[in-house]
């Protein structure tokens, strides 16, 4: 769909502006774009969301883990929706991170980057336009910024009121993320009381509980060594998503004052779609001309030159950690696929990012007609990852999942094991399954392993 023209005042730079020339896959088609205009303005006169230092201490820590010495946790849910912004929900995504860096962080030794798909992970790129059931058609969900998930035609057509309150649920997340992590509630100090209601509950919260004492007694012995922890009080957690809605993301992109750098002030790093990283589309040009870190998506077909075409592109000056390129390749095809594109990034010059997504290549449909993922799966593509990154000599840098804190049943397997019967108990994700809290466990402990393999 053809995207609207801005009004002169609305945005001065034409490069932020120059996507709009190209094709522009995987947009809404808005029915009244008077209210889009207006939605628009709204947001390119609102305070930012993040600010720009923000992103370049992401694109610093990121540079420390595409360089060898450290590991990206990236996770949370395929889609937000605007019901799920609460107070609990998102202290417990937020404990499932910290659990699982904790684990990361003392069991394998190395320092975790944490970054959530929070805070604006609102918009979905979807295979099929319109969705057909029991004879009626209707338009796609595509996310709680779009349209609402209800199989009607009123929730199904997209809204632009909607992109307003995603900004507004999105200010509201990162404010409790704030709060909770500059408050005291990350401290590793408090590393137990993450745990709290969990522990009693599963096998990975027995497990994770072992290591949490062992943390306590690390720290112990360091105060008793006369050394401070007060530095472990406080944590950092950065925001990410999607970036698909481009007028949404263009109306969010601010300049800085003091160094005339341009950031996406709707997030810390964003990501560019498997669907929609086509070289001369508009996704790709709008990344190019912001400077926070990016992400991109690579699927199986993904190929050798398309990739060293999208460095050349998104990192011209071969920032270490400015691009995270995300394999989600399938457990079948991660051995086979991958190996010819890290050797091509790096004999490119480019210290990138290398991520797992080990969930979009494993969706399958169960019988009871629920969209789910095997763990087995899961686990196996991440193995295959490090053996490809092992066998080259590269870093494997880190893993993107689809994960909630709350005990759903939307992926199968686990140590806790959700079975294919179970799968109607609590399945809640709007989009794709995600790990729950046991399962997100189980991974990290299984990560971690490898890592000190
Ligand atoms: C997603 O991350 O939810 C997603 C749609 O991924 P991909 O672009 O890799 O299919
Ligand atoms: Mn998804």
């Amino acid at each position: 769909m053809e995207s609207l023209e801005m009004d002169e005042n609305s945005l001065a730079d034409p490069s932020v502006e120059a996507w709009r020339a190209l094709p522009v896959a995987q947009q809404p088609d808005w029915p009244d774009p008077t209210a889009l205009r207006t939605t628009l303005s709204a947001l390119s006169a609102a305070p930012p969301l993040v600010f720009g230092q923000e992103c370049d201490t992401l694109l610093d820590r990121l540079g420390e883990v595409a360089l060898g010495r450290g590991f990206l946790l990236q996770g949370g849910d395929c889609a937000e929706t605007l019901d799920g912004v609460g107070a609990e929900s998102v202290r417990n995504k937020l404990e499932v991170l910290l659990q699982m860096a904790a684990v990361l962080t003392y069991a394998a030794g190395v320092p975790v980057v944490k970054v959530g798909r929070i805070a604006g992970q609102y918009a979905k790129p979807r295979s099929q336009p319109t969705e057909t059931r029991g004879g009626v058609t209707l338009p796609s969900y595509r996310g709680d910024a779009v349209n609402g998930l209800e199989f009607t035609a009123e929730a199904r057509t997209p809204d632009p009121a909607r992109l307003e309150r995603v900004y507004q649920a999105s200010a509201a997340t990162l404010n409790l993320l704030r709060a909770l992590t500059a408050g005291g509630h990350a401290d590793l100090r408090r590393v137990h009381e993450w745990n709290r209601d969990f522990v009693a509950l599963s096998a990975a919260g027995h497990r994770y509980e072992r290591l949490a004492d062992e943390i306590d007694a690390a720290l112990s012995f360091i105060r008793a060594c006369g050394m401070s922890t007060s530095a472990l009080r406080t944590t950092e957690v950065f925001a990410s998503h999607e970036a698909l809605l481009l007028d949404y993301e263009s109306a969010l992109v601010r300049t800085d004052p003091d160094t005339g750098r341009r950031y996406a002030l709707s997030g810390h790093l964003l990501w560019i779609g498997e669907r929609t990283r086509r070289l001369d589309g508009a996704h790709v040009a709008f990344a190019a001309g912001v400077s926070n870190p990016l992400g991109v998506k690579l699927g199986p077909d993904a190929a050798v030159d398309d990739v060293r075409a999208l460095v050349d592109r998104l990192d011209p000056l071969r920032t270490p950690g400015r691009l995270t390129l995300i394999a989600r390749m399938g457990r079948g095809l991660v051995r086979d696929r991958l190996p010819a594109l890290v050797e091509a990034v790096r004999a490119e010059g480019a210290r990138v990012v290398w991520a797992c997504d080990p969930m979009h290549g494993n969706t399958f449909t169960a019988p009871s007609g629920h969209k789910s993922r095997r763990f087995e799966d899961v686990l196996d593509e991440i193995t295959g990852f490090f053996e490809v990154h092992r066998a080259l000599g590269t870093h494997p840098g880190g893993v993107h999942v689809e994960l909630t804190g709350e005990d759903v049943t939307e992926c199968v397997g686990g140590s806790d094991e959700v079975l294919s019967d179970d799968l109607p108990l609590r399945y809640e994700t709007a989009c794709d399954p995600r790990l729950n809290r046991g399962q997100s466990m189980d991974l990290a402990f299984r990560v971690a392993e490898w890592f000190s393999a």
